[in-house]
C-alpha cells in the first residue's frame, strides 16, 4: 500500500492497525512499513505515547532493537499540530493514547495522510485495550498479528501476566508477560 495521487490530483488518506498480543511482533511490522515509507522518499512522522519509556526516551525499539526515531507526547491532539507536511504518520503503543486518539486517526487520514498504529487489542485480563477497538472500528486495514504460546506452541492470542498486579498498565516484557493461546491462558484463570 502507498499513497499517489488520484486522477483528480488528490491525495487519499487511509488508516492501517497492526494489533495483537504482547511478541506478537506488532513494532517489527511497523518498523517493517515504515521503512518502504523511507525508501519511497516520502515523510514520516513516528509518535508514542510519553508513558512507554521502557527502552529510549526517542526511540521505537522492539524487542529485537530494531530502533527508529519517534517523538513521545502525551496528548494525542499534538499529533494534529506536529503532523504539518507529512505523507505517513505511525503511532506505537496506541493503547496508552488518551479517548480523542480515533478522532485523531480520522482527522490525518481526511487529510490526505497514511496512519499506521500499532498497538496491543487486549489488555492482560483479555479486555480491549484503551482505544485500540474504536480505531479498528474507524481502520480501513487490521493486521492482527500473534505471538506463539509458551506453554503448548500454538496461535497465541492474549498476554498472561505473570506476576500479581491489578493494574491495567504495568510496562515491562518478558519479566513480566508471557504470550498463551486460549485454552493455556484459561486454564492459568481457574
Ligand atoms: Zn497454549
Amino acid at each position: 500500500m502507498f499513497i499517489e495521487p488520484n486522477i483528480r490530483g488528490e491525495r487519499r488518506g487511509w488508516i492501517e492497525v497492526i494489533c495483537g498480543s504482547m511478541f506478537s511482533g506488532k513494532t517489527e511490522e511497523l518498523i517493517r512499513r515504515l521503512k518502504r515509507v523511507h525508501i519511497a522518499n516520502l515523510k514520516v512522522e513516528i509518535f508514542k505515547p510519553a508513558i512507554d519509556t521502557r527502552y529510549d526516551e526517542t526511540n521505537i525499539v522492539s524487542h529485537d532493537t530494531n530502533a527508529i526515531m519517534s517523538t513521545p507526547i502525551d496528548n494525542s491532539q499534538k499529533i494534529l499540530l506536529m503532523a504539518q507536511d507529512v505523507d505517513v504518520i505511525g503511532i506505537d503503543e496506541a493503547q496508552f493514547f488518551d479517548e480523542e486518539l480515533p478522532n485523531v486517526c480520522d482527522e490525518l487520514a481526511y487529510r490526505g495522510i497514511r496512519v499506521i498504529v500499532a498497538g496491543l487489542d487486549m489488555d492482560y485480563l483479555g479486555k480491549p485495550f484503551g482505544q485500540m477497538p474504536f480505531i479498528m472500528a474507524k481502520a480501513d486495514y487490521v493486521t492482527k498479528l500473534h505471538a506463539i504460546c509458551v506453554k503448548c506452541g500454538h496461535i497465541a492470542n492474549y498476554s498472561y501476566r505473570k506476576i500479581p498486579n491489578e493494574d491495567q498498565v504495568m510496562l515491562g516484557a518478558t519479566d513480566v508477560y508471557e504470550p498463551r493461546c486460549r485454552n493455556c491462558y484459561n486454564e492459568s484463570e481457574s
